[in-house]
């Protein structure tokens, strides 16, 4: 199954998907989280290939050029990018893969991918996003204001969202992220397969010790 997680930058959504992930793995369910390819030059903190691959822009645009990404959008000044493969071999695999993208791109998947679960994630306040933009200090005060000013335009779309998580305390975020995971698994048209199996056994069962 196809995960997108939208929230503003600084939302907190890479911690949440991140402990979701070791929760799904906890009940059997494996996840993958999906590594974008961005322009945008890495922070301190940041690993390439592990937060994201990170790119210029002629080989991010010789990528989009090659049909490479599921969903590409630019971003406060810097191009961010899903690599379709990627995502097919690990959805293949059977694994859930959660997108960390933002909400243009996650309109680009759901017209590829009509069954994709879209959460969006809030912050609990202005106050509370404009402190953990702060604190991370990762990004210059301009790149700041840059994303707090998209954040409003972020909200403007949210309510087209599948689900909406207010992150304002990480376990309860968790806990409702794994909960959607756990419910969209427990779709019966997803399952269908599977009952339709147990209901011809089941019936295969009936008929043979009633037989005549
Ligand atoms: P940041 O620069 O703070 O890591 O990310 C900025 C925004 O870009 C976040 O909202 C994040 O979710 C989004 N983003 C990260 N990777 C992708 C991607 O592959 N595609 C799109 N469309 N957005 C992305």
């Amino acid at each position: 199954m196809l995960f997108i997680v939208s929230s503003p930058s600084g939302g907190g959504k890479t911690t949440l998907i991140r402990e979701t992930i070791s929760r799904l793995a906890a009940i059997g369910v494996e996840g993958h989280f999906s590594v974008s390819h961005t322009t945008r030059p890495s922070r301190p903190a940041e690993r390439n290939g592990v937060d994201y691959h990170f790119v210029d822009e002629a080989a991010f645009e010789a990528m989009v050029q090659r049909a490479e990404f599921l969903e590409w959008a630019e971003y406060a000044g810097f191009h961010y990018g899903t690599s379709r493969a990627a995502v097919e071999r690990e959805l293949t695999a059977g694994r859930d893969v959660f997108l960390d993208i933002e909400v243009q791109g996650a309109n680009q998947v759901k017209t590829q991918i009509p069954d994709v679960v879209k959460v969006f994630v809030y912050p609990p306040s202005y106050e509370v996003l404009r402190t953990r933009l702060r604190e991370r200090r990762q990004d210059p005060p301009p790149a700041i204001q840059r994303r707090l000013q998209w954040a409003l335009r972020e909200f403007q779309v949210a309510g087209e969202f599948d689900y909406a998580i207010i992150n304002d305390r990480l376990e309860e975020a968790v806990n409702a992220l794994f909960g959607i995971c756990v419910a969209e698994h427990h779709k019966s048209i997803r399952i269908k397969p599977r009952l339709d199996a147990i209901r011809t056994a089941f019936q295969q069962s009936l008929e043979k010790e009633f037989a005549g």
